[in-house]
Order: C-alpha cells, then sequence, then structure tokens
C-alpha cells in the first residue's frame, strides 16, 4: 500500500525548518497529502485519525463544505482589504456576533492573525489602559506556572518559565510575576502575597480558564477563577482570559470562564476561530477598557495593527464556523466525547507508569511518570494509524467534536495497546 515518497517531499524538506524539533534526530515529519473528516490521507497513501485536531483548531473536522463554500465566495468577492480606515461586512460582522456571544459588555473587538499576536495585543492594551488614565508604573502582569500563552517575546514572559519551552529565552524576556494557580491554602497565601507586594506595579493577570493547555493540560475549578476575580478587583487589575485553546466548546460549555460566573476585562480568542481553515485570532475588551482609549488625544490610540488584521476570507470562515455553532449540535458532540474518553481511557488507570488520567469536555489526558522516548513513542502511534502528539509527560486527545465512534474508539484503543504493551 505504500507509495515512495512525492518529488515535492525530497526535493523541498532541506529548505524546511519545522516547529519545536530537533530536526536531526527526531523522526522525519509525515506528508500529507489531503485531510477529510477526522482523517489525514498521508502521500504514501495511509491514513491517520487526528486526535489533535491540528492543533486543537479544526473543530468541525476537516474540509467542512459550510466552511469551504464560505471561503470561496468571500475570494471571489474580496479575499481582503487593509483594516486602517477601512471596514468589511464579514468583519463587522463576526465581531457583532462574538460579543453577542459573550456577557455583559464584552464589546469592543481587535482582530489579528495568530494567538501570540492577539496575545500580545491583550498585553499591550491592558498596560495602555493604565498609561492612558496616568498611572505610569503598572506595567507587569502576573501570571501562573503550568501557563501557556504564546511565542512571541511578551507572551513568552507570562508562560511558565520552567516549562521546557521558553527558558532559553529568559535573558530576553520582560520580567513578569509568575505563581502557582491558588488552589489550595498554601497556594492561596502566596498568592495573596505577591499581589500584597506587588499589585501597584500590575497592569493585570492572565490565566487560561480551567484548562492549562500546552503547560500540560492542567485542569483547575472554577473556584480558582472566582478567586481571580475577586483579586483582580480587590487590587485593581485587569483580568485577561486567554481562551485560545479553551474557547469554542473543547471544555464543555462555548467558553470555559461561561462554567465560572465570573467574567474577565479581556479576552483572547484564537486556534478554533476559523473551525480549523485560516490564521485569525481576537482580542475582546469590556466597555471600561476601551473608555480608557477613548479620547481627544491621539497618543492615547491602541498602537497595532497586522497587514492581515480581520482578513475578509478568515472573518468569513470564522462566521460559517459560528454557523456550525448554531446549526449543528457542537456541545452536545463534545459531551457525547466526554463520557467515551471517559469510559475508554479509564484502562490506562491500571497501567504501570500511569499517574493519572483525566477527561474535561472534549479533552483526553493520560500523565505518565515519564516518557522515555518521546520519538519512538509518536512513531508508534503513527504505525497505529493514529495521529496523537504526546508530550511532556503526556498522551492527551483534542478530537474534532464530529468525530465519529468509530475514529474516537480507535484513538483510545491505539493509546490503551501501546501504553499496554511498554
Ligand atoms: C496556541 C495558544 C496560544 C498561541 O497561539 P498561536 O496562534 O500559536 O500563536 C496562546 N495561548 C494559548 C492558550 C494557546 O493554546
Amino acid at each position: 500500500m505504500s507509495a515512495p515518497p512525492p518529488d515535492w517531499l525530497e526535493a523541498g524538506l532541506p529548505h524546511i525548518w519545522l516547529p519545536y524539533t530537533q530536526m536531526k534526530t527526531s523522526m522525519p515529519p509525515v506528508a500529507i497529502e489531503r485531510t477529510y473528516g477526522s482523517r489525514m490521507v498521508l502521500a504514501d497513501g495511509r491514513e491517520l485519525v487526528d486526535g489533535i485536531a491540528s492543533w486543537w483548531t479544526a473543530c468541525h473536522g476537516y474540509n467542512h463544505s459550510h466552511i469551504q463554500n464560505a471561503i470561496q465566495q468571500q475570494l471571489k468577492v474580496m479575499p481582503h482589504i487593509m483594516f486602517g480606515g477601512a471596514v468589511h461586512e464579514p468583519a463587522l460582522r463576526l465581531a457583532r456576533r462574538l460579543c453577542a456571544s459573550l456577557p455583559s459588555d464584552l464589546e469592543r473587538v481587535f482582530f489579528s492573525d495568530s494567538g501570540s499576536v492577539a496575545v500580545e495585543v491583550a498585553l499591550k492594551m491592558a498596560t495602555q489602559y493604565w498609561l492612558n488614565r496616568g498611572v505610569r508604573t503598572r506595567t507587569k502582569f502576573l501570571g501562573f506556572s503550568g501557563g501557556y500563552h504564546g511565542d512571541t517575546i511578551a507572551a513568552m514572559s507570562v508562560c511558565d518559565p520552567n516549562e521546557g519551552m521558553h527558558s532559553l529565552y529568559s535573558g530576553l524576556l520582560p520580567q513578569n510575576h509568575i505563581v502557582d494557580l491558588p488552589t489550595n491554602e498554601e497556594r492561596i497565601k502566596a498568592f495573596e502575597l505577591v499581589l500584597s507586594r506587588h499589585a501597584d506595579e500590575l497592569a493585570g493577570i492572565i490565566v487560561e480558564p480551567l484548562v492549562q493547555g500546552a503547560g500540560g493540560m492542567l485542569f483547575h475549578d472554577a473556584a480558582v477563577l472566582t478567586m481571580l476575580r475577586a483579586a483582580a478587583d480587590k487590587y485593581d487589575l485587569l483580568l485577561i482570559f486567554d481562551e485560545i485553546f479553551t474557547g469554542f466548546g473543547r471544555t464543555g460549555s462555548m467558553f470555559a470562564y461561561e462554567q465560572s460566573g465570573i467574567e474577565p476585562d479581556i479576552i483572547v480568542l484564537s486556534k478554533a476561530l476559523t473551525g480549523g481553515t485560516m490564521g485569525l485570532a481576537a482580542t475582546i475588551a469590556r466597555k471600561r477598557v476601551f473608555n480608557a482609549f477613548w479620547s481627544e488625544d491621539a497618543k492615547a490610540a491602541l498602537m497595532h495593527g497586522p497587514s492581515y488584521m480581520a482578513n475578509a476570507l478568515a472573518c468569513a470562515a470564522a462566521n460559517a464556523s459560528l454557523d456550525l455553532f448554531e446549526r449543528e449540535p457542537r456541545l452536545g458532540q463534545v459531551e457525547r466525547i466526554e463520557k467515551t474518553l471517559e469510559l475508554s481511557l479509564a484502562p490506562c488507570r491500571n497501567l504501570r507508569g500511569v499517574t493519572d488520567v483525566r477527561v474535561r469536555g472534549a479533552i483526553g489526558v493520560v500523565e505518565l511518570e515519564g516518557i522515555g522516548d518521546l520519538n519512538a513513542l509518536k512513531r508508534r502511534f503513527v504505525d497505529a494509524g493514529v495521529w496523537v502528539r504526546p508530550f511532556g509527560r503526556i498522551i492527551y486527545l483534542t478530537p474534532a467534536f464530529t468525530i465519529d465512534e468509530t475514529d474516537l474508539a480507535k484513538l483510545t484503543g491505539a493509546i490503551v495497546s501501546i501504553l499496554s504493551s511498554e
């Protein structure tokens, strides 16, 4: 069944620099020719069931015809127009719909082209919020261990400093305060202490609500978010929720913070925003944040503006993705996936080397004492016909919400059988 590698692979690979990869020693990348549903078709003819929905973006599965049609229609009319001084219907409609799906007065949308950039925008917004109000000292942020907010410089500076990815660049990064999430008495004390000492230099608090994704799929309770809201109110800090991973149904509600009953001052969305088709992100602020920029003073304007801001094709894709959330039973599908993951990953609990099995929404995690040979493990998954990307100490699944029972069983079955034979 295996075909020889295609010409484009051999010719192009020497010119490509892959993300987070030691290219000398890692397994060569798999060559993908096309996608459909929850499947990736390799150039050699094999098919893999995708367990992570292209880094958590492809929530409706691949090649959904409704999104494809929307992009094609928009392509005929206008692929892109600069957003400086010019606006268009797909962006305005998307902004209106996003705000309508969020509570209260989260009502101003700043579009950008990737999650990291949208986090940068949130940090700039929060800092300038204070500057515009004449406060010059509030330029730092409070972030959390296990947190991940992107790979650009300021975004890296609010990530967990020890969690692998960014410690190399620490000399380059702005210094922020990173503490443990206030999940027990001791941590609450430490959290309170940092706030009481440093609140007057803080512009805000940034957190991934309910699930810290790239930091290891770590879960916390909604009560933690209530505590963060209370602290933000007490010390007059802006509370930023990075829902780039958790947004659009992944944790069981449209947005994770809905499960907490409290609201952020700024929310950041990306990843599944376009249903896994195009780069787009949104930083959405409450009225009081925007009001600090509304002024006779030109210097009070937010100084940011990506070339491809509010790209019309991407906005059309995002609108189509929102249509699908309205028309199709996505949250019901997440609930079904949650039940299936709980049942079918449960056998891992009894396996040697497994320290935890946890599920929330369409996220299933098997945590291990450690992973000896990550490359070998990745290769075993590919050989088993599934696309699963373990990292750190975890093997996890974040499938498309539309995945069928058979493909989901193939994913969980591969994890159970590969861990059983380790
Ligand atoms: C992926 C991610 C980012 C970064 O988004 P990019 O589009 O990769 O820049 C930021 N925050 C969270 C929570 C993410 O999961």
